[in-house]
């Protein structure tokens, strides 16, 4: 398992993305910013995709 804590991404927000894979935690990740920070997604969407990615696999923790 991996989670992404909302957090660790600078929001103020609780919010833990779990899944069993990296990606699945991610995708879960990107519809919770959706839709719960949509401002965040606003900073974020002149980022390289692949940079927004690698951001989040850096943050990623992975879970026994
Ligand atoms: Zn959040």
């Amino acid at each position: 398992m991996f989670k992404l804590a909302c957090k660790d991404l600078g929001a103020d927000c609780d919010f833990e993305a779990q899944g069993a894979t990296k990606e699945e935690a991610m995708e879960m990740m990107m519809k919770h910013a959706t839709e719960a920070h949509p401002e965040k997604m606003e900073e974020m969407k002149d980022m390289p995709e692949a940079e927004v990615s690698a951001m989040m696999m850096g943050k990623m923790q992975e879970m026994a």
